[in-house]
């Protein structure tokens, strides 16, 4: 199977070229991109020798192109060429591991060319749940989640007719435990000093916020067809049980493992089959114990904002998607202190109106309105 890796260059992109190497006979890297450096693209270009490499927010550059042909790889350049790649006829599986918004129109030209997607940019669920739900189902395209709770909960779902919950875990990041009036002062490098996953550095916010989860409900919601109010959220500090599915009968079904997204990595990318990946298996004997607890409001206002986007519908999850990613980059440039980035989505999604999300083109300026009121909000609320 041929493989585009859009974000190779990330901490899901590195996973997953991880468990690539590990099944040289079931995967070639047919494309791998990323955005403003070349350098540790080209790296790994070198190593893996795609047909193809994409260099977004960059300006076109004849000798760096030479570098990259060395490898046998054709560099494009511009996101336009993100779009090209996933489209190419030759291309079978398409790892959508671009953060954020930017990943939108990629991983929508994925699923409507019918391929394989393997979801890890849920930003484009939440942005477009319903059109992009509705475009692979039209073109064929298979959506395999990667969010490693959503993986989860496709590895536990049976008869989707008799869930009576979805229950999504989250580690409640690294202040979970924090005075409350001590969340003010948290820099950047606390934020995202998580305990449990090595991330990017705009989820680990979103995980120190709960905003992560708030998106992942969203996600759940358009991945599984199912109602917002049988999605739950529950804290679970040791990251151990990654989601669980409560059926009709009482009975509730979890999928377990050590925290490694190259286990829902593997999955995605064998699905159906079962594949090797690297993970090392986790020791029930060794775990002193697993806990669960309520998550805290107060605490965690992001993830009410979130439902509250689901539940008004339309442009209003775009609009929270927009504001939470101009408020993060503000609050790792220390433009913004920490608890800022509630109140400038809260502040957003109460002045910027939401409509139908009827085509992408709806979508993607309801985003554009939100980032130009969340910047006024940052400037507001200056750090
Ligand atoms: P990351 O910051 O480590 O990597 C992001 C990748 O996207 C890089 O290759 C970067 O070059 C590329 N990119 C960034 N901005 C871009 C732009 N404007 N245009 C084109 N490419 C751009 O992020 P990550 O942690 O790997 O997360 C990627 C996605 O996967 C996110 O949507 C995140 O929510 C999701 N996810 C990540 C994890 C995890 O463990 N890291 C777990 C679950 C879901
Ligand atoms: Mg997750």
């Amino acid at each position: 199977m041929n493989l585009a890796i859009l974000g190779a260059t990330g901490s899901i992109g590195s996973s997953t070229l991880d468990v690539v190497s590990r099944h040289p006979d079931r995967y070639r890297v047919f494309a791998l991109t990323a955005n403003g450096k070349a350098e540790p693209l080209l790296e790994l270009c070198r190593a893996h020798r795609p047909a193809y490499a994409v260099l977004s927010g960059a300006p076109r550059d004849a000798k760096l192109a030479a570098r990259f042909a060395e490898c046998g790889t054709e560099l494009l350049f511009g996101a336009a060429a993100l779009e090209e790649v996933v489209a190419d006829a030759r291309c079978d599986v398409v790892m959508a591991a671009i953060v954020g918004a930017a990943g939108l129109a990629s991983t929508f030209a994925a699923a409507r060319t019918g391929k394989r997607v393997l979801l890890a940019n849920k930003e484009a669920l939440v942005m477009a749940g319903p059109l992009l739900t509705r475009a692979a189902r039209e073109a064929g395209a298979r959506l395999l989640p990667v969010d490693s709770e959503h993986n989860a909960v496709f590895q536990c779902l049976s008869d989707i007719k008799a869930v009576r919950r979805i229950l999504l875990t989250a580690s409640g990041g690294p202040f979970r435990a924090a005075p409350i009036e001590s969340l003010d002062a948290v820099t950047p490098a606390q934020a995202c000093a998580h305990p449990n996953w090595v991330m990017g550095r705009k989820i680990s916010v979103d995980s120190a916020t709960m905003m992560n989860k708030g998106l992942e409900v969203i996600e759940a919601r358009w991945l599984f067809d199912v109602p917002p109010s049988s999605i739950e959220v529950v804290i679970h500090p040791q990251s151990i049980v990654h989601s669980l599915v409560e059926y009709v009968d009482g009975s509730l079904i979890a999928q377990l493992s050590n925290p490694d997204m190259r286990v829902p990595i593997a999955h995605a990318l064998g699905f159906p089959e079962r594949i090797a990946s690297g993970a090392t298996p986790l020791d029930l004997t060794t775990m002193k114990s697993l806990s669960f607890e309520k998550p805290d409001e107060r605490r965690f206002p992001c993830l009410r904002l979130a439902y509250a986007a689901l539940e008004k519908g339309g442009t209003a999850p775009a609009l929270l998607n927009a504001a939470n990613e101009v408020a993060v980059a503000a609050f790792l440039e220390g433009r913004l202190p920490f608890t800022g980035i509630a109140r400038v989505i809260a502040d957003t999604l109460e002045a910027v109106p939401s409509g139908a999300a009827n085509s992408l083109d709806t979508v993607v300026s309801a985003d554009e309105q939100a980032r130009r009121h969340a910047a006024c909000g940052v400037m507001a609320r200056a750090a």
